[in-house]
């Protein structure tokens, strides 16, 4: 799988293409369409690494790209990701660099007016909760002015909310060399409804000293598989069927 999105300075594809001359070259009605992973860098417990959720976006990104390649005539390339997100809740924790929703929300805004000034449609695979607002607000604006912008989640059934049995389980699965087996403790497993009012609070530290919400010791590779399984799955029938709503949302 693929763990060295980190070193990725280019736009890899299966197109081929790399350089802005074969992109100008591209008849109009041939414009690929770009996936644009949104991440955070946010702590992750002690036994996962701060840029997790970047790791199952790209990962995430990298998988519907080919798939979607497979299924249609239509082309799809995957951008670099956008590393940064909204992780007011993981502020505290040493390692969290939370640029914060209007910040995250203008920076999608102008990421994506460039972009689509050559690409024929844009969507951020997203990878944080958190990100959802900036999400909601950029696709909303862009989507009036014209642009066919859009956003969907990695989600999967039945998942616990942070650093837990399903973000290490994934990274097991596509990452596994950067999880630390011998660190894997129990975090806070209670519903997050009931951990909301705390949270709102104090942020993820007033629930879980740890910063770990749900229980990574059950994790395995073979359920990442499945749950990443889902995950792409999920996203690959939204981005085929393509019905953004009105705040650009794939359902
Ligand atoms: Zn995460």
């Amino acid at each position: 799988m693929n763990s060295a999105y980190h070193r990725r300075v280019a736009f890899p594809n299966e197109l081929g293409i790399s350089t802005s001359r074969q992109l100008q070259n591209t008849p109009s009605t041939q414009r690929p369409g770009l996936i644009v992973p949104v991440g955070s860098t946010e702590q992750h417990g002690p036994h996962l690494p701060l840029d997790t959720d970047t790791r199952i976006a790209t990962a995430v990104s990298d998988v519907l790209a080919a798939r979607l390649q497979a299924c249609e005539d239509f082309s799809w390339m995957v951008a670099p990701a956008v590393a940064y997100g909204a992780s007011g809740e993981h502020e505290g924790f040493s390692g969290t660099i939370s640029i914060g929703t209007p910040a995250l929300a203008e920076l999608l805004v102008e990421f994506a007016r460039s972009a689509c000034r050559w690409a024929a449609r844009l969507v951020f695979l997203n990878g944080h909760g958190g990100n959802v607002a900036a999400l909601r607000d950029a696709a909303a604006l862009l989507r009036y002015e014209g642009r066919d912008a859009a956003w969907c989640s990695c989600v999967a059934r039945d998942s616990d909310a942070h650093a837990g049995h399903t973000e290490t389980s994934v990274l097991l699965h596509i990452s596994p060399e950067v999880v630390r087996q011998d660190e894997l403790v129990p975090g806070n497993r209670a519903p997050l409804t009931d951990l909301m009012p705390a949270m709102r609070r104090g942020g993820v530290a007033a629930v879980s000293s740890l910063g770990v919400l749900g229980d990574p010791t059950t994790a395995t590779a073979e359920d990442g598989g499945r749950i990443f399984a889902e995950m792409v799955d999920g996203c690959v029938e939204r981005v085929r069927r393509w019905t953004p709503d009105r705040e650009g949302m794939l359902r």
